[in-house]
């Protein structure tokens, strides 16, 4: 019986050997990206190449996620483009025996693994879209030495000194200065 999703793959066509998946399809990030309204912009589709090995517990998947995305740095908000190539490694555990798999819904406890027509399938686009955010730096800064944005007139500090009066910039320093005033 035909699938309605191709990247819903029926675990029992993997060969004992393993099998090589490869998942281009744009819409595999660009749907969630969306959804999640995520401040990363794709310059060109990812590619997650995939091999999964059945194994007596489950099945062991090895690949790599590659893409080009342009996301802001965390400290002066500007964009830049940077490139992900990561290799992962990740396991699905075969359902338990008599543990009941509702269909066309996922495994519990993994959105990974379900059923449809009563065959068990590995979703790739929830794997490609997975390790797409593992790669993403959760903190990614266009330089090391980018001095980030005045936290009072915003202006970018990159681009020379605000004419913020420069002791209030840090307040932890306010806080000092209240418990001096205190103590005379
Ligand atoms: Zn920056
Ligand atoms: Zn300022």
């Amino acid at each position: 019986m035909p699938h309605k999703n191709p990247l819903h793959i029926p675990l029992r066509d993997i060969p004992p050997q393993g099998k090589r998946y490869e998942v281009n399809e744009t819409h595999v990030w660009e749907d969630p990206l969306r959804e999640f309204r995520m401040d990363c912009r794709l310059v060109e589709a990812p590619c997650m190449q995939l091999t999964i090995l059945p194994t007596d517990e489950g099945w062991l998947m090895r690949g790599r996620i590659g893409a080009r995305v342009v996301v802001p740095c965390c400290r002066c908000a500007k964009d830049m483009e940077i490139t992900l190539d990561e290799p992962f490694e990740d396991y699905v555990q075969r359902p338990e025996e008599g543990e009941t798999l509702a269909e066309n819904d996922f495994a519990e406890g993994d959105d990974h693994l379900l059923l449809e027509h009563g065959a068990l399938m590995l979703d790739l686009g929830a794997i490609a879209w997975e390790q797409f955010a593992l790669a993403l730096p959760p903190t990614p800064i266009c330089s090391p030495n980018c001095k980030g944005l005045c936290p009072h007139c915003g202006a970018d500090l990159n681009l020379g000194p605000c004419s913020c009066p420069k002791d209030e910039g840090d307040p932890r320093l306010a806080v000092l200065r209240g418990l001096k005033v205190e103590k005379s």
